[in-house]
């Protein structure tokens, strides 16, 4: 059929919490073009990816047509944009085209990005353009290759209509998949719409975290405290994630924290090349509020106004369901430190026993002095033990780094750890190649022109971030100063 591309798409979200979706339909693409698909994520799905290909798929992947079955629906929410209370956000460049189960059986969302106006989309013109889509095609695969939970992207088709941003640039379409597009804001949004808090609550626990489902409603470690509960802990464990990485969000609104844990929406995200807790990218944050070491905590208050929003439902008297809640966002410290330490002991060979704090902050603090480049260090340390300090010398000069080394080489001789065993381990942990910032900047700006080359080369590298190899040196370069000095991202 003319639309069998993507056909038997479910719509959970759609059919049981009508109150916030309004259906939908994409915007019609002068020319749309495949610019990329992902064929093994759409395997994984068991997408019909010689269908996505075709004239009616790259339709269906552009928002043109919508799969034969489908209910596509521009979902509502809220958010706390930048510390600042907006009540209607929503998607006004995006739609849900509905869920497909995955690999293990669970339920994702397959979602458009560009596809056009709604009826949330404000002063917006709905549409996205091909260099911000590309960019987080390329690094949201990238994080999913780091094993950082993430949304995934399965396609960019270029519309061939011209949008105007910084002058005209090419138009373009990202789908992606998702454990789901629950936000903080969905909350935020339903908690003002009174009686479809519940059933979205019932939706988020059912879809994300179904061992919860047989709590009871109330009570003592009730249902939706331990929902809370469940969240903090996912949230701890992708902050912290990031922090190892060295990813820097850049957006970190409320309408941009998941239900599910997931990384979503890449905007204005970088990564760290010198270590510095101040990195800020993004032009629009002129405050700092994102910056890089400025992540967990954001997160924390991005928390607490998730927690708000269940208070009801954790108990109908107001003062026991705020001690409820405060209890358990006084966790989040914790359970941070918690999986912070754990990765930082991984990326300093000695995973799975605990670490001294001091150990780690005091090489910290040796990095921001001297502006050593976060992803190459942790390298450089995994070659010093195999016995060459160059690339160590290169990131901290040897007379400050000596005596931190000797401390670390002691907790490595007290656990009985041995040199080329613990390079080894490091090695595979610690990522050889991450997405550059100036590596991005040049393949985006290529495939703005036209020549997908370059992009297709540094997606390749940045999805095998552990696989060393000789003619990918150049990928390990941090950029050059006069570039880091004056990179910005935008939102696109
Ligand atoms: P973001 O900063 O990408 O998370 O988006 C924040 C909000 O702005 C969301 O409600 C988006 O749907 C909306 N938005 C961003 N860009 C556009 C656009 N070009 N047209 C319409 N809405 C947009
Ligand atoms: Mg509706
Ligand atoms: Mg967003």
């Amino acid at each position: 059929g003319a639309t069998a591309a993507m056909a038997g798409l479910e719509s959970t979200f759609a059919d049981e919490l009508d109150a916030l979706t309004v259906p939908w339909q994409g915007a019609q693409a002068p020319d749309p073009k495949l610019l990329v698909l992902n064929e093994q994520l759409g395997a994984s799905l068991r997408l019909d990816t010689e269908a996505l290909r075709s004239e009616d798929g790259v339709a269906v992947l552009s928002g043109s047509t919508a799969p034969a079955g489908a209910k596509p629906v521009a979902m509502a929410y809220a958010g706390h944009q930048f510390g600042g209370y907006v009540p209607l956000l929503g998607d006004g460049r995006a739609l849900l085209l509905g869920e497909v189960k995955n690999g293990d059986g669970r339920r994702v969302d397959v979602h458009l990005k560009g596809s056009g106006r709604t009826p949330f989309s404000r002063g917006g013109d709905g549409f996205a353009v091909v260099g911000p889509m590309l960019r987080e095609y390329l690094v949201s695969e990238a994080m999913y290759a780091l094993g950082v939970p993430t949304t995934r992207a399965l396609s960019v088709v270029a519309t061939g209509r011209h949008v105007l941003r910084d002058g005209a640039e090419p138009g373009a379409v990202l789908a992606r998949v998702a454990a789901s597009h629950l936000r903080v804001g969905t909350f935020e949004f339903a908690v003002r719409r009174g009686e479809v808090l519940q059933p979205l609550a019932d939706y988020a626990i059912a879809r994300h975290y179904p061992e919860l489902t047989e709590l009871p409603e109330t009570g003592h470690g009730n249902r939706y405290l331990t929902f809370f509960e469940a969240v903090v802990e996912a949230q701890a464990s992708l902050v912290a994630q990031w922090m190892l990485t060295g990813f820097v969000h850049g957006v970190m609104n409320t309408d941009n924290t998941t239900i599910s844990g997931e990384t979503i929406d890449y905007g204005p995200c970088a990564f760290l090349d010198a270590f510095d807790p101040a990195a800020v990218f993004s032009s629009i944050d002129h405050g700092g509020r994102y910056a890089f070491g400025n992540q967990p905590a954001v997160l924390k208050w991005n928390l607490a106004r998730f927690a708000e929003t269940l208070l009801t439902l954790i108990d109908s008297k107001v003062d026991d369901a705020i001690t409820a809640v405060s209890a358990v966002l006084d966790t989040f410290d914790e359970r941070y430190d918690r999986h912070y330490s754990a990765g930082m002991a991984a990326k300093l060979g000695v995973a799975g026993t605990p670490i001294d704090r001091a150990l780690i902050d005091d090489l910290l603090t040796l990095m921001e002095e001297h502006g050593a480049d976060w992803t190459g260090t942790f390298r450089a340390l995994a070659d010093e033990l195999r016995g060459n300090p160059t690339p160590l010398g290169e990131q901290v000069p040897r007379e400050h780094i000596g005596s931190w080394l000797e401390r670390w080489c002691g907790v490595l001789t007290a656990h009985g750890l041995g040199a080329a065993d613990t390079a080894a381990a490091m090695d595979s942990v610690n990522p050889l190649y991450i997405p550059r910032n100036h590596q991005v900047d040049a393949a985006l700006r290529a495939a703005t022109g036209g020549d997908l080359a370059p992009f297709e080369k540094l997606l390749e590298v940045v999805t095998h971030p552990f696989d060393h190899r000789d003619e990918w040196s150049d990928y390990t370069t941090p950029a050059p100063r006069a570039f880091s000095d004056t990179f910005q991202t935008f939102c696109g």
